[in-house]
């Protein structure tokens, strides 16, 4: 293993070449569904780098690159979607240019998350040039699509259709370049109440399907400041999300509603728990209604439909598991300070790979959290060079500690 000093500074030497990449693709529109042309480009930067043994694109439209013939597979995952613009009017900068004011670049999807995938690339580039290349790991990069729309969904795929599965993963989504151990899990579900519907002049002759949702409705938002809390991930919550009627008309009684739960989940709750919670919240309303968890069934830029349930399960590791020990003694010897290990408040593709199949996950990516999703999107440049030196060295810091 070369000194973190010499990976350090073959970071640094890539600075530029990064930020120009990363404008490059903050300038290529990708919101989920959509992401093929960031795909390629990418994959040609992937290829540029003469470092990877393989680089392909799986039926959903991830791309994957592998680098190394060790035995221990390590992956590191960043998802290339991006949310939508909101009001256009509201950006300061075109959110699809990659403007660099101050040493920050700003636009769609800098923060969330393109701004890790720069850093990624050139990782494989680093451990070439640097003969770290070897008989230890073998690494994974996976450029994955869908996130924010379903977020982990790649990864069920990838899991169960390709049958990857690293013995760790590093998930790159905003940790603003701190150690992240866990995060909440959530789910989506709906409640449905079915009325009869009448003319509206004579109310009292059907059933409002939309008085008997209300009741559920007041009673979710009671439920929502009983929900447990968890001292490291936080509280759980509950809260109506969208509401909808079915109606034969606005002159008649509503004969079906339908409310759209956003449910978090902390540490011990799960779909099982969630779902007899808000069973109950119906029964105290006094009202008969239908609670299912919604499904997600979208295609990819590819035209791949991979349906899935909207539950994404809470994951949390802990402080002392030697991968995150291994991401610790990273930080230390890269950045020359013990790090902070914390959480995500939002969701990301960890949900699925450690809430769901029990890989163990640990986060580390450029960007603030709380900039994801705003007209501020951005990201510092000095991130890129600190994240592509932390996925550089990782995997033979990862390895020394499993020994
Ligand atoms: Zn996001």
């Amino acid at each position: 293993m070369a000194d973190f000093g010499a990976v350090s500074a073959k970071a640094k030497r890539y600075e530029k070449a990064m930020a120009s990449f990363l404008r490059d693709i903050v300038a290529i529109p990708s919101e989920s569904g959509q992401e093929r042309r960031v795909i390629q480009r990418i994959g040609a930067e992937l290829k540029r780098m003469r470092a990877y043994d393989r680089i392909w694109t799986d039926p959903m439209g991830n791309l994957l690159a592998r680098i190394g013939r060790g035995r221990r597979l390590i992956a590191i995952d960043a998802h290339v979607d991006t949310v939508g613009l909101g009001d256009p009017a509201e950006w300061r900068h075109d959110p699809y240019r990659g403007k660099v004011v101050k040493r920050v670049i700003y636009g769609r999807g800098a923060g969330d998350q393109k701004g890790a995938i720069p850093g990624m690339v050139y990782a494989g580039r680093i451990l070439k040039e640097l003969g770290l290349v070897g008989n230890d790991f073998t690494l994974l990069l996976a450029f994955t699509v869908q996130e924010e729309d379903c977020d982990g969904l790649c990864w069920q795929y990838m899991v169960r259709e390709s049958g990857i599965r690293p013995e760790c993963v590093v998930v790159t989504d905003s940790t603003n370049c701190q150690v992240l151990r866990g995060q909440r899990g959530r789910m989506e579900i709906g409640v449905t109440t079915t009325g009869r519907s009448c003319h509206g002049s004579m109310p009292h002759r059907g059933v409002n399907a939309v008085y008997k949702l209300a009741g559920v409705i007041r009673e979710i938002e009671r439920l929502n400041g009983r929900l447990k809390s968890d001292a490291f991930l936080g509280k759980g919550t509950v809260t109506v999300s969208y509401v909808d009627c079915q109606t034969p008309s606005r002159c008649a009684v509503p004969n079906g509603a339908f409310a759209h739960l956003d449910r978090r989940l902390t540490t011990g709750e799960t779909k099982a728990s969630a779902l007899r919670e808000v069973k109950a919240a119906v029964r105290r309303a006094g009202v008969d209604a239908k609670v299912e968890v919604l499904r997600y069934a979208v295609p990819s830029y590819t035209g791949l439909t991979y349906e899935t349930e909207k539950y994404f399960p809470t994951w949390c590791a802990a402080e002392d598991d030697p991968h995150i020990q291994a991401a610790a003694a990273t930080y230390r010897g890269l950045f020359g300070r013990r790090p902070k290990v914390g959480r995500w408040t939002f969701s990301t593709n960890a949900v699925s790979i450690a809430g769901m199949f029990g890989i163990p996950c640990v986060g580390f990516g450029p960007a603030e959290e709380s900039v994801a999703h705003t007209v501020n999107d951005r990201v510092p440049i000095d991130h890129l060079t600190r994240s592509a030196a932390f996925y550089a060295a990782f995997p033979g810091v990862y390895c020394r500690a499993k020994g």
